[in-house]
């Protein structure tokens, strides 16, 4: 994004992200962002390791200033250097969300510190709607919390319905109709996650989520990682849900990845602070040597994986399918996802094959995604649908097949299948997703085959790839709608607190 249009001066924003790399990354770059246009000191205060993270990625992240909260694991449960969702097993992950809480006592004392020697509160504080708990802090510190959901409108708007009501606890029906949501939505069992069918308001889940979702409904506004112009209808759910303002601030992508001639360069590099297990460089020689559109990625984002037998169906399927592919893989459900990957899970000779034929790239654990997505080769990504994982496959005009896993991965897949036309989803789930080579096979050929239906996806993909770029788009008094929507923010909140200052 742009000029800066604000003065700046010493007003300062507080950010508080929850410890996942899918919501440090988006926090990231609305910092940016919110630098860049205002001049604002932007604080972003998370635990120890994370700030790690964040520093070790983009270089104007100098412009950020980051805060180490004190967090000890070990106090909820986690081992001592478990403070991101990164290969954590899942009921670890429900002591990480718990354990988020302690944040809230070594928040308060950085922003005393803070008050004190500003002389004022920060405009406002930006938490993750996970921290629900920064609506009172924002309160006893004289300022507002806005809300900022990394995910996009339909998908938090369901996310939040699903567990503020629980509506698949009320009927025996597989299907199901929701709070927010028109009739025609209609919802399925099997796209909750385990734990969440399984919810009654009394588990470990529900005791997080519906205390930390009900607060964040009391911000002063809410924040999205969507463009306006992508997702008119979710935006009519969540707006009408919430009843607070909802400024669509995305797409939160490296600029150089919203360029319209194809970078030779590298735009992924290090985005989440993390080794590739392949070089940037010899990934895009790879892809270099394939023909336009006939690459398919796939990848399940930065903490999910599938289940040993799904794997084994997926890669049988891949090379029935005859299309090139790029496949970051991972150890399968219920192995250490930070061991090393043994071939036993793949048929015989699997990557000797596809290395020989130069069909396939295996890489391992974590790619240069976003270089991947921007490449002329790649033609479709096969996805767990996680939302930065859509944007960015969107940003470039890639559809996708989608395999969603848990948050609300099905029910942005629902979303790019049923409203976008973007999308055929193959299977839900981990462990309980059927799948089979032959439907792997005949999916994959549906979405990349360049006539009839996966033509159609392309062009959509290719119409919304449009908007997310017309978006952040500024010449002279015209401004895209995520320009105009962080002006209006910074506006409101400059606004509320020349109203709070003359009460
Ligand atoms: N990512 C990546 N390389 C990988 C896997 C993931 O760069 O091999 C990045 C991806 O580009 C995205 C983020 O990690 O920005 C994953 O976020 P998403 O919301 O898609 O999924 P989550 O990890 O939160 O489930």
């Amino acid at each position: 994004m742009g000029s800066q249009h604000h003065s700046g001066g010493d007003e300062y924003i507080v950010m508080l992200p929850f410890m996942a790399h899918g919501h440090l990354i988006p926090f990231l770059a609305l910092a940016n962002q919110i630098h860049l246009r205002t001049n604002f000191t932007v604080f972003i205060a998370t635990t120890t390791l994370n700030v790690h993270y964040l520093k070790s990625t983009v270089s104007s992240a100098a412009d950020i200033r980051f805060i180490e909260l004190p967090f000890s694991g070990a106090d909820h449960g986690l081992s001592p250097n478990a403070e991101n969702t990164e290969n954590l097993p899942l009921s670890k992950i429900a002591h990480l969300f718990h354990a988020s809480r302690s944040l809230e006592p070594p928040c308060r004392d950085f922003l005393r510190g803070a008050v004190q020697e500003r002389g004022r509160p920060p405009l406002c504080i930006i938490s993750d709607v996970f921290l629900g708990w920064a609506v009172d802090v924002a309160r006893s510190f004289d300022t507002v919390n806005v809300a900022f959901s990394t995910g996009g409108a339909y998908g938090t708007a369901a996310y939040v319905s699903l567990w503020l009501h629980l509506p698949h606890r009320k009927t025996d029906f597989d299907e199901f109709t929701m709070p927010g949501f028109p009739e025609r939505c209609r919802f399925h069992r099997t796209q909750l996650h385990p734990f969440l069918r399984a919810a009654d308001g009394t588990d470990t889940w529900s005791m997080f989520f519906q205390p930390q979702i009900s607060l964040s409904l009391k911000s002063y506004a809410w924040l999205c990682n969507t463009v306006e112009e992508i997702e008119p209808f979710g935006l009519e759910i969540l707006r009408n849900y919430l009843n607070l303002p909802v400024w669509c601030v995305g797409p939160l992508l490296p600029q150089a990845a919203l360029n319209d001639s194809s970078s030779s360069h590298t735009i992924s590099r290090r985005r989440a602070g993390k080794e590739f297990g392949i070089s940037a460089e010899n990934c895009l020689d790879w892809l270099e040597s394939q023909k336009s559109k006939s690459v398919l990625y796939i990848s399940f984002g930065s903490q999910n994986t599938i289940g040993a037998s799904q794997m084994m169906e997926l890669a049988i399927g891949l090379e029935k399918s005859e299309k090139a592919f790029v496949w970051v893989i991972r150890p399968p459900m219920g192995f250490d996802l930070r061991g090393e990957f043994r071939s036993e899970w793949l048929p015989e000779k699997f990557e000797e094959r596809m290395r020989e034929k130069k069909r396939g790239l295996l890489v391992r654990n974590w790619a240069p995604q976003l270089d991947i997505l921007a490449h002329r080769s790649t033609g479709a990504f096969l996805s767990h649908c996680g939302w930065n994982s859509v944007m960015e496959s969107l940003s470039q005009g890639v559809p996708m097949v989608a395999w969603p896993i848990a948050a609300e991965q099905a029910y942005n897949s629902k979303m790019l299948v049923e409203e976008m036309g973007v999308c055929v989803e193959l299977t839900r789930g981990a462990q309980s997703g059927d799948i089979t080579a032959e439907r792997v096979r005949t999916v994959i050929s549906r979405v990349m085959d360049g006539g009839g239906e996966g033509g159609e996806m392309r062009r959509r993909a290719e119409e919304i790839k449009l908007k997310i770029r017309a978006a952040i788009r500024e010449e002279g008094e015209q401004k895209g709608s995520a320009l105009k929507a962080m002006d209006d923010f910074v506006a409101s909140v400059l606004t509320n607190r020349e109203q709070q200052v003359t009460k």
